[in-house]
């Protein structure tokens, strides 16, 4: 018999979710996760995916992936430090360091796996963590998974950061000090302060942590945050991911030699866990030098960014305050927020409600990602869906 405790539990907990408009309906997609998508058999304009440059769909991605499943294989056999480091993952790293002008990179398998591995491979239960009150999950389980003293700081609060980094350094209890933070806040679009992060850093000798996920490929020129500010020579730790602008799988970290080293040895995930597969190598390496070779996309996604949040504004969406394509529509109930992507869904507009615990309760949103991809008359139609829905609940 399995266990009744559990039963007990996942039915209690399942049920509560529900009742609370915090159940997740998960909706698979029939084909790519292009521009447009195919679910329970209708097409809809897709403004859920992460897939910000276009490339996860991209033919010239296509064809070395599968070039590579022709020369290599489609597993890599092995975890990266027996001999599961194929030529590709090499040569990947490489073109990563070139494009994010550091010393050396390492990469994982996700950007998730980055962030537990790299942040508990260099602080430890003597060390403090400054972590911004809205940092990513990933960013989150990894410093908890190091056992350093978690303090938070508020959202983009550079007072507080200084504050609380000056206290940290005062007690005298930690070896060292790390400030961390996405790049990019996904749910509101905007961006950390890196500068003024940097210059708390320099005056308390702080390791900085940057979470550049949704920051590269899109600012920068496509090369992050960090390179938006100019301060590639000032942060220790550049994060990223693979996964969304670059359009595969996959994570890494940038940054000095010794550094990069040190998480070679150190870094569990990159020990223990098999490496990304050759076609992911040699597919993400292809779209780093797409990105190297040409700005083109990156141009097209700000301006569809800016097209659709100038729409959605004009008919009277609450925007909040994004500094990048991200476009959230808040709406601040939960139960209207999922109705509200409910009706869109239905019109033909895939944009997914996000609510606690991934936003703040009470600051229900459904939140739009548009791409390179997207055509202008794909944002028309959707600005165009997004009024009568917005009109019909009395959200305009
Ligand atoms: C998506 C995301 C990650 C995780 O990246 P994956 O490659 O999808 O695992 C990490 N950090 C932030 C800020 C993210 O948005």
């Amino acid at each position: 018999m399995t266990s009744r405790a559990l039963d007990q539990f996942l039915n209690e907990n399942i049920a509560e979710l529900k009742e609370h408009g915090l159940y997740n309906e998960i909706d698979p997609v029939q084909g790519a996760n292009g521009p447009k998508i195919t679910v329970e058999g209708r097409e809809l304009i897709n403004l859920s995916s992460n897939n910000y440059l276009g490339l996860a769909t991209d033919d010239r991605l296509k064809k070395v992936a599968k070039e590579a499943v022709e020369s290599h294989g489609v597993g890599s056999g092995a975890v990266r430090t027996i001999n599961g480091t194929l030529d590709l993952h090499i040569e990947l790293e490489e073109k990563l360091a070139a494009f994010k002008g550091t010393e050396a990179v390492i990469s994982y398998q996700s950007g998730f796996n980055c962030n537990m591995a790299a942040i508990s491979a260099v602080m430890d239960k003597n060390d403090a963590i400054l972590s911004d009150e809205l940092n990513h999950a990933s960013i989150i389980d990894g410093c908890r998974l190091s056992k350093a003293k978690i303090i938070r700081v508020n959202h983009s609060d550079m007072n507080d950061l200084r504050q609380k980094a000056k206290e940290a350094v005062e007690s005298g209890m930690y070896n060292k000090i790390m400030v961390i933070t996405d790049g990019v806040f996904s749910m509101d679009g905007d961006i950390a302060k890196l500068p003024e992060i940097v210059e708390i850093a320099e005056e308390f000798d702080l390791i900085t942590y940057v979470d550049d996920a949704h920051g590269s490929g899109v600012l920068g020129k496509g090369a992050g945050t960090v390179k938006h500010f100019g301060l590639q020579d000032k942060v220790d730790f550049q994060m990223g991911t693979l996964s969304k602008a670059i359009g595969v799988i996959g994570g890494y970290v940038a940054g000095k030699e010794n550094l990069i080293d040190w998480l070679k040895v150190r870094s569990r995930p990159f020990l223990f866990s098999t490496a990304v597969s050759p076609a992911d190598a040699k597919a993400s390496t292809r779209a780093v030098e797409l990105l190297m070779e040409s700005t083109a996309l990156n141009e097209k996604l700000w301006k569809n960014g800016n097209y659709l949040k100038e729409g959605l504004k004009h008919i009277g969406f609450d925007i909040g305050k994004s500094e990048t394509p991200i476009t959230p529509c808040i709406i601040g109930d939960e139960n209207q927020s999922q109705k509200f992507s409910k009706r869109l869904y239905e019109e033909g507009v895939y944009a997914k409600a996000i609510v606690f615990p991934t936003v703040p309760k009470g600051t229900g949103r459904v939140r739009n990602m548009p791409t390179a991809a997207h055509t202008e008359k794909m944002l028309d139609e959707a600005i165009a869906v997004y009024e009568k829905v917005g009109k019909e609940m009395g959200l305009i």
